[in-house]
């Protein structure tokens, strides 16, 4: 089993011409052919990701963030992404980022996140499908949609709008909220009543509140945490149906680690 084999995987479900323009998916470091010896998936990469996979014996780091992006002009250990890539290099470390196709896929991270709030007639928002539109079964309150929002991302969110107004027709997009344009779209084009999202900007914050919109505000951390069990839950899936397919119950597929990694967090923490 190569990178390449899991890599293939990833893309048979999200394909890379799904990634918006500018992003940066696909393997970061490392080579095709290198067998695999276990998986970690992670938001981030970090040091203490590839001290983790180290640890592990995985040698390839699945992440939702590409963590090289344009810009990259020495590979330098006194950086911190230097030291990174010359530490992933040194140990036979392999890293692939999933970024934005993910967020758009069917069945990816937006698809998910309207899941989980239960939308109906789920839909793309924007023109290059990153985040959902859909309606909530019936009608609840800003507020309660906040203690819904609250107990799914299990962390505390911040609201814009009018805790009593109705919401009907909801957006969801993980991670960084759109821009302001998009953010327009979403909610202006659609008629969406609100959006769950992250990292709101102040003026675009004011521009959701005085039109009369309302947002749910979550940590991007959270609304994006989810990537590592999709893409666990795709290669498990995978794995369990090549097998029955060749009846090789010694299958390297199933004895392949594949773990989420436990050294996360988020970077930004609520000081009580
Ligand atoms: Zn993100």
């Amino acid at each position: 089993m190569t990178v390449k084999h899991i890599t293939n995987i990833i893309e048979k479900f999200a394909p890379l011409s799904l990634q918006i323009k500018n992003d940066n998916c696909g393997l970061l470091v490392g080579y095709e052919n290198a067998n695999v010896s276990g998986i970690i998936i992670t938001l981030d990469v970090t040091l203490d990701t590839i001290n983790e996979a180290i640890r592990e014996g995985c040698n390839l780091i699945i992440s939702h963030h590409p963590f090289i992006f344009n810009g990259l002009t020495e590979i330098n250990h006194d950086t911190v992404r230097g030291k990174m890539i010359y530490e992933a290099i040194k140990h036979n470390i392999n890293i692939y980022s999933a970024h934005t196709n993910v967020d758009a896929c069917k069945g990816g991270l937006n698809d998910h996140l309207a899941s989980l709030f239960g939308l109906k007639n789920v839909k793309p928002y924007t023109e290059c499908e990153i985040g959902r539109v859909g309606t909530l079964a019936k009608p609840i309150t800003l507020a309660d949609l906040a203690v819904i929002a609250k107990n799914n991302f299990d962390e505390e969110v911040k609201i814009i709008g009018d805790p009593q107004k109705e919401i009907k027709t909801l957006v969801v997009s993980g991670g960084s909220c759109p821009d302001d344009t998009m953010l327009y779209k979403a909610l202006y084009i659609h008629k969406a009543d609100c959006i769950i999202t992250s990292d709101i900007r102040h003026h675009a914050s004011l521009w959701v509140r005085e039109s009369g919109f309302s947002a749910v505000i979550a940590s991007h951390f959270a609304t994006e945490i989810s990537f590592c069990e999709i893409i666990k839950q795709l290669l498990q899936k995978e794995f369990q149906n090549k097998n029955s397919q060749t009846n090789k119950s010694q299958d390297q597929t199933k004895t392949l680690n594949i773990i989420i990694s436990k050294t996360q967090k988020a970077p930004q923490l609520n000081v009580k």
